[in-house]
């Protein structure tokens, strides 16, 4: 199958190309349509097998096509991940698959200052990649409201677990509009992190790989 068989907009066929990506990889193939058509997704996948593209790409796609302004101190997308070295590395990737975007992508998470990181909120941004405590940090201080999430993405929920952040997840779910899409993705599965789940997503679609 082709990315181009997937329904995905011009300038996001056009990014890929600029990557070299040629096939979409199992989970592509299998969560970008069930994506597209707004539905929720619980994914059981690794890194290393394309997730990153499988709900970056169908994700903007929504985004471009429901127009809406930038509102300051908000975000349309949030993308919660567990480290600021994948936080960093999905708001890299995201990057450049938005690159013939007219959608910008701000990036949060913990061990530098604040201060900064508040400023360049300012203005709101479409997509924000964040680790859960600066994320609340930043609401805390005023920084950010949650109200215009459009689209929510949990990633590495077994690592977010191991390191602690139940509490803040679910304070974050607390704060999430009640009408939006949801991705939910883990490398495993077990009970605690199926419960976890069962907050944030509504009869998602299961994909595994
Ligand atoms: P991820 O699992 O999202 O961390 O992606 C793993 C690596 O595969 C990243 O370096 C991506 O840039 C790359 N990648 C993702 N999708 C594809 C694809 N369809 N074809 C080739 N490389 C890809």
């Amino acid at each position: 199958s082709y990315f181009s068989d997937l329904g995905l907009a011009e300038p996001l066929l056009r990014a890929l190309e600029t990557k070299g990506y040629a096939d979409p990889t199992p989970i592509q193939q299998q969560a970008i349509p069930a994506l597209l058509e707004g539905r929720d997704l619980l994914g059981i996948a690794q890194t290393g097998t394309g997730k990153t593209a499988a709900f970056s790409l169908p994700s903007l796609h929504r985004l471009i096509g429901n127009a809406q302004a930038r509102k300051p101190a908000s975000c349309r997308m949030l993308v919660l991940s567990p480290t600021r070295e994948l936080t960093a590395q999905i708001a890299e990737n995201m990057r450049g698959y938005a690159k013939y975007l007219n959608l910008s992508v701000q990036v949060v998470f913990g061990g530098v200052p604040v201060g900064k990181q508040a400023r360049a909120l300012v203005p709101g941004c479409d997509i924000l990649v964040a680790t859960p405590g600066r994320l609340l940090d930043l609401i805390e201080q005023r920084a950010l409201t949650l109200r215009n999430v459009e689209i929510f993405v949990l990633d590495e929920a077994d690592q977010m677990m191991d390191l602690g952040f139940i509490q803040p997840l679910k304070r974050i779910a607390g704060m999430l509009p009640k009408e939006r899409q949801s991705l939910f993705f883990s490398a495993t599965m077990p009970q605690a992190i199926a419960d976890l789940g069962k907050q944030f997503i509504h009869n998602p679609v299961k994909v595994e790989v």
